[in-house]
């Protein structure tokens, strides 16, 4: 029960607190369902006694303050690992960001505004993924990678056979198999060779034995067979696609467009089309670079054939993500590529500094391109030498700092963070020192 002077009669009310004006313009943020359950969140610390009657407002404007419009939480990438898979890959460039922000109201995806016609969606894009290889005669670009796969199997080979080296049977990823995926399009596999060694012959039989769709070449990204193995090349594998009438489809992965100096093993769409394939199947957000995407490139006639499939609807690239990957293609080196590319020099000046500005030891620490490519290539640098124990507090401060810890150590790589955020890293550690106790 209350009484008169019970300091709970003092709670601010709901409709006086909508009216002062942080709380008021935090409807227009973040929605007034939000902001309903901050200040009830205020009056129950206050009813509970934990904050005095007068402290309610405040309480509810600092919560606001800290409260986003998306539980979605950046992340500053200390891990060294490029293509990060569980930090959604490729961050985009500030180029790709703009691109985003302009394309998420009305915008003239479908419209040609000169003549005030419906034009073919997703233009620019198309121009700017064909001026950047050059190769390919025509471009789509899908939702991701595995739909892209999905739509070119499905318009080229269902009810038919798909032939694939068993060499190449691959787990993308969380129990995602590339064969399963190409199954559930009413393909059939027509696996040829062995693990180890598949031979141009392999393909022969099967393309004289079955009634055959597509030949289908995997890039293995994500491992690597060594030792006595064998494939058929792509120029190989041409001549008889070309003796069979049948499309020669490259899955390449990671997205290259361009050979990459530094990742000589890794298949790129240019030399892939230059080499014989038909079709190139590549992700946008691996090395490229861009947003989550899946790209078509090659043959017009085949990609054409492609982009008018019933399917191809059902995995339609979104007007954001076409606009991130126009400007990623035309725009600035986006941050992959800086990262894989950043000056080990450099890279050690940066981190010597912060180490440093925190006594902390520097150790040489290798990156990795990640996301599934070019497997135990390292990338030469460095990491600052932090306790095992600051790893959660890192993880769970503001910012978000995620680490790789390695033999009792928790290593922080700079790699992956943009310079500027170099005294927001500092500040993270001395936080996350404070929360576990650690000097
Ligand atoms: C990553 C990858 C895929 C899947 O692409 P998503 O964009 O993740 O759907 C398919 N094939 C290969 C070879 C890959 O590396």
């Amino acid at each position: 029960m209350t009484t008169s002077d019970d300091p709970r009669r003092h709670i601010p009310r709901t409709d006086a607190l909508l009216t002062v004006p942080e709380i008021d313009d935090a409807r227009i943020r973040l929605g007034d369902t939000v902001v309903r359950t901050a200040i009830r969140d205020g009056q129950d610390a206050a009813r509970r006694g934990e904050i005095a009657p007068d402290d309610v407002q405040q309480a509810v404007i600092d919560d606001l303050g800290t409260r986003r419009t998306s539980s979605v939480r950046p992340v500053l990438n200390g891990t060294g690992v490029v293509v990060h898979t569980n930090l959604g890959r490729a961050p985009l460039s500030s180029a790709a960001l703009e691109a985003v922000t302009a394309a998420a109201g009305y915008v003239d995806v479908e419209l040609d505004l000169e003549t005030g016609a419906r034009s073919r969606r997703g233009a620019a894009t198309r121009a700017a993924l064909l001026a950047a290889c050059p190769a390919a005669g025509d471009a789509l670009m899908v939702n991701n990678g595995a739909a892209a796969l999905v739509l070119a199997t499905t318009a080229l080979a269902a009810g038919r056979a798909v032939v694939i080296s068993r060499g190449e049977m691959i787990e993308i990823g969380a129990g995602f198999r590339l064969t399963d995926l190409i199954a559930s399009t009413g393909a059939r596999l027509a696996e040829v060779g062995t693990t180890n060694r598949t031979h141009l012959r392999d393909y022969a039989d099967a393309l004289g034995a079955d009634d055959v769709g597509a030949i289908l070449k995997v890039h293995p990204s994500n491992f690597r067979v060594q030792g006595f193995t064998s494939e058929a090349t792509l120029s190989e594998l041409r001549e008889l696609a070309d003796a069979h009438d049948v499309p020669l489809i490259a899955d390449i992965g990671s997205g290259l467009l361009q050979p990459d100096a530094l990742l000589p093993d890794e298949p790129d769409a240019t030399t892939t089309l230059t080499a014989g394939a038909d079709l190139v199947i590549a992700s946008g957000d691996k090395l490229l670079g861009g947003p989550q995407a899946g790209l078509l490139l090659g043959d017009a006639a085949l990609v054409g054939r492609l982009s008018r499939h019933p399917l191809a609807r059902a995995v339609r690239a979104d007007k954001l993500a076409l606009a991130a990957m126009e400007a990623t293609l035309t725009g600035p080196p986006p941050p992959v590529r800086l990262y894989l590319h950043a000056d080990p020099a450099a890279l050690r000046a940066r981190t010597d500094k912060l180490g440093a500005a925190l006594g902390c030891e520097v150790i040489a620490h290798d990156g990795r391109v990640g996301g599934g490519g070019a497997p135990g290539v390292p990338l030469p640098g460095w990491a600052i030498r932090l306790p095992e124990t600051l790893a959660a507090p890192l993880r769970l401060g503001d910012p978000a700092v995620l680490t790789r810890v390695h033999d009792g150590s928790c290593l922080l790589d700079l790699r992956c963070i943009p310079e500027s955020d170099d005294q927001r890293v500092a500040e993270a550690v001395s936080a996350a020192r404070g929360a576990a106790g650690v000097p």
